[in-house]
């Protein structure tokens, strides 16, 4: 039986001084290391959600006692029919980002699955690609020529060479993390001076989170934090980063995706996701804004660490 331990604001690294935005719904009858893997069906199980008084920023609290490497170390991956639309949109927004020519840019990835968005930057010209990622399933689905560019682990000092990439991205891998300020942090050590960190996240003032309110499938067990623009710009900041801008982008999406999202019972997703007309339905594409973020931040020149 886990443990519930109390969370603190990444932000403000203080804990309570929140009010609460949804009670959790029961948690403890299930075995909380098959709930994580890269995109379960929405069964809305959460913990409670807080908002902190100072900063805003959301957390889950309090979470139960799970070792995240090991559970996302078994975690399955099954979203292979969005890839397609998914690796477009996150090249759009790196793209937008850099000043440098991709050909004589290094690039890395924290909690990219298959590799996929990697894959991708490999084929689109980059010098260099680097992954870590826990979960060995996703690392053995792999493209062979990305593979050996992955490292199964979970994102820490060390993990990657010191002041040698110009780019890194965390595609909804930063909204997992219990520590997201050490993860930024150990990104920022792997980034040359001047280098830039590029993060996606579900946008918790989005139009769908606000109509959906608990319903929302962003409020998640697998999420410890959600951001808004303003939040996710205070944690770059916090991090060490310079220059953080941030905005909003719209994913395209395959109708079966939107289904998988709906607020609908789940044995009737299952009917309907487990059907044929579920190949039909993966084929009609869909550009919502479903309310996601970027938010892309500087290592600064003059660090001294
Ligand atoms: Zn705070």
């Amino acid at each position: 039986m886990s443990t519930n331990i109390e969370t603190s604001c990444a932000i403000c690294n203080v804990k309570g001084n929140s009010t609460t935005l949804l009670d959790a719904s029961t948690t403890d009858d299930l075995k909380v290391d098959e709930l994580f893997s890269a995109r379960r069906l929405p069964d809305r199980i959460h913990y409670r959600w807080v908002r902190c008084k100072t900063c805003k920023l959301l957390r889950s609290d309090p979470v139960k006692d799970v070792d995240l490497g090991s559970a996302y170390e078994k975690s399955t991956f099954d979203y292979s029919d969005e890839l397609v639309g998914l690796t477009s949109t996150y090249l759009r927004i790196v793209r937008r980002q850099m000043s440098l020519n991709p050909k004589h840019a290094a690039i890395f990835e924290i909690g990219g699955g298959n590799g996929f968005f990697l894959g991708a930057a490999k084929d689109f010209g980059f010098k260099q690609i680097a992954g870590v990622e826990p979960s060995a399933e996703a690392i053995s689905n792999s493209r062979v020529d990305v593979r050996p560019h992955l490292v199964q682990a979970m994102m820490s000092d060390g993990v990657l060479p010191q002041d040698h990439f110009d780019v890194g991205t965390m595609f909804h891998t930063l909204d997992h993390l219990s520590d997201p300020v050490s993860t930024l942090q150990s990104c920022m050590k792997s980034l040359k001076p001047g280098g830039i960190m590029v993060v996606a996240i579900h946008n918790v003032n989005s139009l769908s989170a606000r109509l959906l309110r608990g319903a929302s499938p962003i409020f998640d067990i697998e999420h410890t934090y959600l951001f808004s623009q303003n939040t996710a710009r205070k944690l770059l900041e916090k991090a060490g980063y310079t220059d953080v801008n941030t905005g909003s982008y719209w994913n395209s999406y395959s109708l079966a995706y939107i289904i998988h999202l709906l607020p609908l019972p789940i044995n009737l997703k299952k009917i309907i996701l487990n059907s044929r007309v579920k190949k039909l339905l993966a084929k009609i594409p869909v550009v919502l804004p479903l309310g996601n973020i970027w938010v892309v931040g500087t290592k600064p020149s003059n660090l001294h660490q």
